[in-house]
């Protein structure tokens, strides 16, 4: 078995298998190193196994959905834009289509077709070899004492779903290497609510619900509108996943539902006049009145100070969240290594000449709706360019 190759990518996942391929298209000498006994664990389970490969929008609108990493991603971005990602993906024989959200599928509604037009015979992949040491002499890297290679891409993925392989490996490696690691934790995830029990209300969905996460610094807040639900711990849906970005355990957020109700000196029972004045289904109702103690009588005899503290629920609904366990259910990572230390052309280390990353393990992340892979896609072109670029 041959061990010394011009590239070698570690990590057969999204970032790693299109950076390999991209190579190999280039005539880059590359052998792929997985830890796992099959490659793309996690790309088979993207969208619900149907893998949201990007989205049909132009770069600049995909580029608001990195927060403030946007700008780090650009360059990635014009190397391989959405529609340059499509375009490959029909080259490597998988047709896709859009759907009215926006989000771009396979036709087969597949992630296993995804995955076979990355891995073929051009390349090769050694499976069940967990890179755990790297070493640099003058011309080479040298990996687990045995590969040797020019350059070494760190495709390693992030911390969430620990058993598709991704478990952070790539820090400790890049940390090896110089390079300082911004602390990993899960995002795009459903977060757990410890200040109150919502298990009455699990499977309440709400449209147009306003999320505001505090920002670390200063008294701003990161703010999100869209769909919303609660489950038996907590709540989740689109607002909450791309707002979980911005959480962390013991945080407070507020919800504000975006309803109201006026006082009234009517003769209707208050769950009544709520249900009548807002689109709050009615279980809801009595567990908004039951929480806040507030008593279910005639709307005209209901004291003000209960008004004020229906609307106050409705419209600035504090919860603490914890994030507790949420690796094994987050989408994305927030987090990896720094992107000061990375240069945004060509993703190679500027702290170590021919080390490049890929995809997940930077620290950089996307909301969800095809954002994550396309970044993965992007960043993973072009390190394969720039390494073609610099000659064999
Ligand atoms: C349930 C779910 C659904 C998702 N759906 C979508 C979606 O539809 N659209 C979207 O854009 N994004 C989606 N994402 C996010 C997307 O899957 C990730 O952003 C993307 O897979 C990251 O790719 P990556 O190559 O950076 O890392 P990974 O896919 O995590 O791959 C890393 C690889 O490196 C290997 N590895 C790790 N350490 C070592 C080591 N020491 N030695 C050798 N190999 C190692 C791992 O085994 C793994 O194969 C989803 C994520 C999840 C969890």
């Amino acid at each position: 078995m041959r061990l010394i190759y011009n590239t070698i990518v570690i990590g057969a996942g999204a970032s790693g298998l299109f950076c390999a391929k991209s190579l190999t298209e280039m005539k880059i000498d590359t052998l792929v190193l997985e830890k796992m006994d099959r490659p793309g664990l996690k790309l088979l389970i993207t969208g619900g196994g149907m893998c949201n490969i990007t989205r049909d929008e132009p770069s600049y609108e995909m580029l608001k959905h990195y927060g403030d990493k946007g700008h780090f991603l650009g360059s990635a971005f014009s190397n391989l834009p959405p529609e340059e990602v499509i375009k490959s993906f029909k080259k490597k024989g998988v047709d896709t289509f859009a759907r009215e959200d926006h989000k771009v599928f396979p036709q087969s509604k597949k992630a296993i077709d995804v995955l076979y037009s990355l891995c073929d015979e051009s390349y090769p992949i050694i499976f069940n070899i967990c890179v755990e040491k790297i070493i640099k002499d003058e011309d080479n890297f040298i990996i687990n004492d045995t590969y040797k290679a020019k350059h070494i891409v760190i495709a390693t993925g992030g911390v969430t779903y620990p058993l598709t392989g991704s478990t952070g490996d790539g820090y400790a490696i890049a940390s090896s290497l110089g390079h300082k690691i911004i602390n990993a934790k899960p995002s795009l995830t459903q977060i757990k609510i410890v200040s109150e029990d919502l298990s009455d209300i699990e499977g309440i969905s709400l449209a147009n619900v306003t999320v505001s996460v505090p920002k670390s610094k200063g008294k701003k807040y990161h703010e999100l509108t869209g769909d919303f639900l609660f489950t038996r711990l907590g709540i989740t849906g689109p607002v909450i996943l791309d707002s979980s970005r911005y959480c962390e355990s013991g945080m407070l957020i507020k919800i504000n539902l975006n309803e109201r109700v006026e006082p009234s000196g009517a003769n209707i029972k208050l769950s009544n006049l709520i249900k009548k004045e807002t689109s709050l289904p009615s279980r809801f109702i009595d567990y908004i009145l039951k929480s806040e103690s507030i008593e279910d009588i005639e709307a005209s005899q209901t004291k003000k100070v209960n008004w004020q503290r229906l609307n106050n629920k409705l419209s600035n609904w504090v919860m603490e969240i914890s994030l507790k366990g949420t690796n094994k259910i987050g989408m994305s990572t927030e987090g990896g290594v720094t992107t000061k230390e990375i240069d945004s052309k060509t993703f190679e280390s500027k702290i170590c000449e021919n080390l490049y990353f890929t995809g997940e393990v930077m620290d950089y992340s996307g909301d969800c709706g095809g954002y994550n892979l396309q970044a993965c896609w992007s960043t993973a072109y072009s390190v394969a360019k720039a390494i073609s670029e610099k000659g064999i």
